[in-house]
């Protein structure tokens, strides 16, 4: 296998690559970027300051002027931005609610496209999004599109959240869900699609370890 590959995966909410990225990177002994981390924060911070979620030219602003920063910590990464720790935020409702209106903004997107080029410039990398094998890693070794119908992934986010807090009913998250869908793929800028020639897994009827492996075998047919 060719070394310092860069690996792309896309797919919607819940469809399993966060888990099947950061499997992967383990295995190749790869670096991990989780792109959506990065929307969240901009949200979390916009949040913070009360700004104006319709305000396009305030949210590019704010996106340009702040440091992001992934920082390894033994519980995994911690994500700071404009100095503060905002890890324990970035999964919080109102986070979940309104950052696909953040990422939708074009100034938002240019701001941190750019900085994951950087981040993925150097190789050895499996980066999970919406836009890694379009836009951000369009010269990937791999591209990958993750996919499952919407109630496999609202009852697959609806499990994960019992476990952790277990507030909100099925039909509350598939309805966040949808709506999330909704805008990142119908949004002017870079909406979510897969790349002409990505591999599409449709990960209903696979485990964690059977997606991995598909990823891993078509490395090295190639
Ligand atoms: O992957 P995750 O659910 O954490 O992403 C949160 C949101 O960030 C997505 O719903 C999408 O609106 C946005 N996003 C994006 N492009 C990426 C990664 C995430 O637009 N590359």
């Amino acid at each position: 296998m060719e070394n310092g590959s860069t690996i792309a995966i896309d797919g919607p909410v819940a469809s399993g690559k966060t888990t099947v990225g950061r499997k992967l990177a383990h295995r190749l002994e790869y670096r991990f970027l989780d792109t959506g981390g990065m929307y969240r924060a901009v949200t979390v911070v916009a949040l913070n300051k009360k700004l104006d979620l319709g305000d396009q030219d305030a949210l590019s602003r704010l996106t340009e002027e702040m440091p992001i920063e992934i920082v390894a910590s033994p519980d995994g990464d911690r994500l700071i931005a404009n100095n503060i720790d905002v890890t324990d935020r970035l999964r919080d409702r109102d986070v979940d609610q309104n950052v696909s209106q953040v990422a939708a903004v074009r100034g938002v997107r240019t701001a941190l496209v750019r900085q994951q080029k950087n981040i993925g410039a150097r190789g050895s990398i499996v980066m999970v999004g919406r836009d890694i094998g379009t836009v951000v890693l369009p010269d990937a070794s791999i591209k990958v599109y993750l996919d499952a119908s919407v109630e496999v992934r609202a009852n697959r986010r609806h499990l994960e959240l019992q476990s952790a807090h277990g507030t909100l009913s099925y039909q509350e998250i598939l309805q966040d869900l949808v709506n999330r869908d909704k805008i990142d793929s119908e949004r002017d800028v870079t909406p979510l699609t897969p790349a002409d020639d990505a591999l599409i897994l449709n990960t209903k009827e696979l485990t964690i370890e059977q997606v991995v492996d598909s990823i891993l075998n078509e490395m090295e047919s190639r």
